[in-house]
């Protein structure tokens, strides 16, 4: 099964990480499993390893599926926030991606 293969993903953070007020990670992963394994062990990306270090709890709340790099560009610049369907009331109203749009529901460690 290769569901989350080559998907951009939106990480929400459960509280703003210190006083940058980043409550979002976003990111492209060619195996979004093993990204995930990664990012809980601190070594996919800064913000949540100091998230974990900090004891803020983390989802991934979105995933788009058939992505590549340029997808992320893509989403970065629409702005993770406007993206995340627990921050953002205007998400329906945007524009949809030009890779396809899915929820992923349930906490990254249950990504089988
Ligand atoms: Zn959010």
């Amino acid at each position: 099964m290769d569901d989350y293969r080559n998907v951009c993903y939106l990480i929400h953070f459960e509280k703003p990480l210190d006083g940058s007020g980043v409550q979002h990670y976003l990111g492209f992963a060619p195996d979004l499993r093993q990204r995930i394994e990664k990012h809980r062990k601190s070594k996919g990306a800064r913000l949540t390893a100091r998230a974990n270090h900090l004891g803020i709890d983390w989802r991934v709340v979105r995933v788009w599926r058939g992505a590549d790099w340029k997808s992320e560009k893509y989403l970065k610049g629409l702005g993770a926030s406007n993206l995340c369907p627990h921050c953002s009331r205007y998400m329906r109203n945007l524009p949809p991606a030009h890779v396809s749009v899915e929820e992923m529901q349930g906490r990254p460690s249950s990504v089988r």
